[in-house]
Order: C-alpha cells, then sequence, then structure tokens
C-alpha cells in the first residue's frame, strides 16, 4: 500500500485499527519526497529529524484515548506560516535565515492535535503572485504537467498535495492563493470567512484580505483540516467570537431545499471553452443532487482586480516596511549609514515582484493620491460586498469557475504581470467581500490538465461549502486519480 497516496481519513482508519503507524506513514511520506522532489521543487525546507520524533511522539498518543483524526498525519505549511524552531522564509531572500522564536496559532494547534510536520513549502514572495514563478528559492512544477505552472501563491502546497509528497497542506489566500493552486493541481483548497482562523503568525501580506486555509486531497479532509484551526484567539483582534460548528457532520446531507445561484459576470470574455463547458457539466450534477438552480448578478464583479491591485499593495507597503535590515532577517553588512543599510537590505532582499507591490502602494498611500485610489478601491470593496448581499438574498451558494484558463506555461506570462493579475478576477472578490470560498476539481481539460469548481457562500457559512463540494466530489469520481509524474 502506498501511505503517501492517502487521504487523512484513510489514514486515520488505518491508524485507529493498528494496521499502520505514524511513523510508517512519515517515512513513506520522506521516500515520496526523495523520489519526487527533483521533479517537482514543492519544499524549501524539509523537518525529517524534527518529524520522525513527532510521528513517534504520536504513535504514543494514538494507543490512549485522545487522539483526534490529525494525530500522527503528515503536513506540509507554506513558507508564510511561522514555526517554532523551523526556518519560515515566506519565499523571499530577506527572511533567508529567519527562524521564528513561536509558532503561528494555527500551526500550535496543529501541534496540539499531533500532526506531523514534514517542511515548508514553496510560494511566491510575501504570497504575491499566481504562478509561484516568484519566489527566490526556485519554482516548483505542476505535477499533472512538469512545464506548466502550479499557481500560486500557495504553489508548494498545491504540488506537494497533488505529487503525495504530504497528507494535506496549509496555504493562504489574499486574492485566491489557496483556490487558484488548488484548481490548476487538482486538490481541494478553501479560503474561510475573513475572522474564522487566527492570522496570528502568518507573515501579514495585506491584513484585511489574508485567510490561512487547507489544500486536500478531498472535501472530507477539507473539513477535518477546518475543524482543527478555526476558532477565536484572543491574539488576533480580527478574528471573530463565533461558536464553530463540526464541519464534518453535515457533508453527506443532501442538497435538497438548497439554491445555487450562477453568477452570470463570472462566464464573461476570456473564459476558456472547456473551463465553461466543465462548470456548466457540474452544476448538472448539482442539480441531480436535488438543488435548485437560478442566475444571479454581481454586476461590480469586473471592477475587483482594479480595487484590489491597489488595496493589496497599500497594505502591503505597509506591512513590508519592517524589512529593514534591523530587526529580521538579512543585513546589508557593508553600508557605511544607516539609511544605505535600510536601503541595501530591501534593495538586494526583495525580489521584483515585491518591490513593484511596495512601489504601487506607496504611490496609491501618497499624499494627493489617496482619495484617488485607495479611497476609491475602498468604495468599490463596499459595492461588491452589496453585489453579495443581494444575490445571497436569492441563493445559499455560487458556483464559478476558479479561474478563467487551466494552469499555463512556466515563463508563459513572466513578462506580462497585468494578464497575469487578471488571472485573479474570479477569486479576488470573496476576499474583497470576506466570505468563504472554496474549490474542488471537476474535470481534467484535453491536455491533461485540472479544472477546479468555484464554490462561494455568505460570511461563516463554510458548511454550504463544503456539503455542495462533497455531493460534487460524490458525483465525478476524479478523487484518487493521481497525476503521472
Ligand atoms: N495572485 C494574487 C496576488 O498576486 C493573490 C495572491 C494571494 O492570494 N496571496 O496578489
Amino acid at each position: 500500500m502506498n501511505l503517501s497516496a492517502l487521504t487523512i481519513h484513510e489514514l486515520n482508519n488505518l491508524l485507529k485499527s493498528r494496521e499502520t503507524s505514524a511513523v510508517e506513514i512519515t517515512k513513506a511520506v520522506f521516500d515520496r519526497i526523495s523520489s519526487q522532489e527533483e521533479k517537482i521543487g514543492a519544499y524549501i525546507t524539509l523537518n525529517r529529524e524534527q518529524a520522525l520524533i513527532d510521528a513517534e511522539k504520536a504513535d504514543e498518543r494514538l494507543s490512549g484515548p485522545d487522539s483526534g483524526s490529525l494525530c500522527g498525519i503528515p503536513l506540509s505549511i507554506k513558507d508564510v506560516l511561522c514555526t517554532r524552531g523551523l526556518r519560515t522564509t515566506a519565499g523571499s531572500k530577506i527572511l533567508e535565515p529567519f527562524i521564528p522564536p513561536y509558532d503561528a496559532t494555527v500551526i500550535e494547534k496543529l501541534r496540539n492535535s499531533g500532526a506531523v510536520i514534514v517542511g515548508k513549502v514553496s510560494m511566491d514572495e510575501f504570497a504575491m503572485g499566481s504562478a509561484n514563478e516568484n519566489c527566490a528559492y526556485g519554482i516548483p512544477k505542476n505535477p499533472w504537467n512538469t512545464e506548466y505552472i502550479c499557481g500560486g501563491s500557495s504553489g508548494g502546497s498545491a504540488a506537494s498535495v497533488a505529487a503525495d509528497e504530504c497528507i494535506a497542506s496549509l496555504g493562504s489566500d489574499t486574492g485566491g492563493s489557496i483556490r487558484q493552486p488548488a484548481s490548476h493541481c487538482g486538490v481541494v483548497g478553501l479560503k474561510p470567512t475573513y475572522g474564522r482562523v487566527s492570522r496570528f503568525g502568518l507573515i501579514a501580506f495585506a491584513s484585511s484580505l489574508d485567510q490561512v486555509g487547507p489544500l486536500t486531497k478531498d472535501v472530507t479532509d477539507c473539513a477535518i483540516l477546518l475543524n482543527a484551526i478555526c476558532g477565536y484567539d484572543p491574539k488576533d483582534s480580527t478574528s471573530v467570537k463565533e461558536g464553530v460548528p463540526d464541519y464534518c457532520s453535515s457533508l453527506t446531507d443532501g442538497l435538497k431545499g438548497m439554491t445555487v445561484g450562477i453568477p452570470r459576470e463570472y462566464f464573461g470574455e476570456g473564459l476558456d471553452p472547456e473551463v465553461e463547458r466543465s462548470i456548466l457539466a457540474s452544476i448538472e450534477k448539482l442539480k441531480e443532487a436535488g438543488a435548485q438552480i437560478c442566475e444571479v448578478s454581481l454586476p461590480h464583479t469586473e471592477y475587483g482586480v482594479a480595487a484590489y491591485y491597489i488595496i493589496a499593495p497599500a497594505e502591503a507597503s505597509s506591512n513590508l516596511a519592517r524589512f529593514d535590515g534591523v530587526r529580521y532577517g538579512k543585513r546589508d553588512m557593508e553600508a557605511e549609514s544607516l539609511i544605505d543599510m535600510y536601503k541595501e537590505s530591501r534593495s538586494s532582499g526583495f525580489g521584483d515582484e515585491v518591490k513593484r507591490r511596495i512601489i504601487i502602494g506607496t504611490y496609491a498611500l501618497s499624499s494627493g493620491y489617496y482619495d484617488a485610489y485607495y479611497k476609491k478601491a475602498s468604495q468599490v470593496r463596499t459595492l461588491i460586498m452589496e453585489d453579495y448581499k443581494k444575490a445571497f438574498s436569492q441563493c445559499d451558494v455560487l458556483v464559478s469557475p476558479v479561474t478563467p484558463t487551466p494552469a499555463w506555461k512556466i515563463g508563459e506570462k513572466t513578462n506580462d504581470p497585468l494578464s497575469v493579475y487578471l488571472s485573479d478576477a474570479l477569486t479576488i472578490p470573496a476576499n474583497l467581500a470576506g466570505i468563504p470560498a472554496m474549490s474542488v476539481p471537476c474535470s481534467i481539460s484535453k491536455a491533461g490538465l485540472p479544472i477546479g469548481f468555484q464554490i462561494q457562500a455568505r460570511h461563516f457559512n463554510e458548511e454550504a461549502l463544503l456539503k455542495v463540494g462533497y455531493n460534487l466530489e460524490q458525483r465525478l469520481d476524479l478523487v484518487g486519480k493521481k497525476p503521472s509524474i
């Protein structure tokens, strides 16, 4: 049996019945990494020694009564989440030597549940990108075709799950960075409601948009991992004191009585015909499962990208001011004055895309331009929220493509950042509104690349996403379909 290819819930059954052990699973995952990493390049830092120690501890705990679903399960972690004692680079040279003295809250929760951290996975530098081509430590490849991008910015998370180099992963999503790579790599990815999951210890990109979430091999695993990381955290003032349901309990409910909305604007110009056909075929499956279908309108969708590419860089320009060579990471030792030290540390530490965002954000916030850019973008954001409010008075979930096209070839868009920004058009609105959204694999293109199905719901209704995702998954028979790397 190939243990690294199994899901969390399958492994949990094997662990409970003593047919395998956490150490065996962890070793299987590292064997898989040894055989695949050269082709995929998903990891920045491996945690082999500590992982085996943690797996042994998990095995002890598994012999007792309080083990839970994640005990002994090897996970990869996007390199944007602080892990105590384990290097955390955010995909940037500027943080190359950074070893956090503390754990992000989500990491602490995973450790408490007995999960095993395999290592830290690749990402676009500071989570800025859609292809994982902006990483200081190399470009991870799409396991379905290694000439193609795996998506971004949580590309290492998606690739490591798809290539069975871990059992599941945590990523972060500011404008689509969980859902888009999940879609391109044929795995499940969920961005929770803003405030549902603690951001403490998540290296900030755009604080009003960032959320941490799971990337997994199926919807059940997504519910299990979400259960483990959700909830109020006094260390994150934007986390919300809402009760957290058990996300596994409603998965198998049917879709009778549920209304599924199709947002007209998500099926416009630039949508690849094969993607469109796959989405429409999946909507038919939801109908078969008992859902009512209706058409709705989100009229301000087309302004989402423009608003996002002001708000996110503006917040980033402020968040990234802390990387000055004094407090974190790399310092230029040759500079002769303090100002030169700041300049040199930042110039050599940040990559091109990060510099571009800092310049855009600083410009947008500069005096005299604030009203024209940041304020306007915030007004657009409000209009997008109102669009959703209206739409959700007519339906329970919205369904659409995740991205207008399947993955593109590595290098194809390197000189065209604008076309990369535009590829985020269908994922950005959920972040601007703070609502939860999910990508579930729905088909494989003729060229052999996965296509994802996006589901969005109102604030704190992750249960609806999971229920619709689960019903679709059951009817599509794609789980267990693996790329031949
Ligand atoms: N692709 C978007 C960007 O580059 C979103 C990134 C993200 O969600 N972290 O900003």
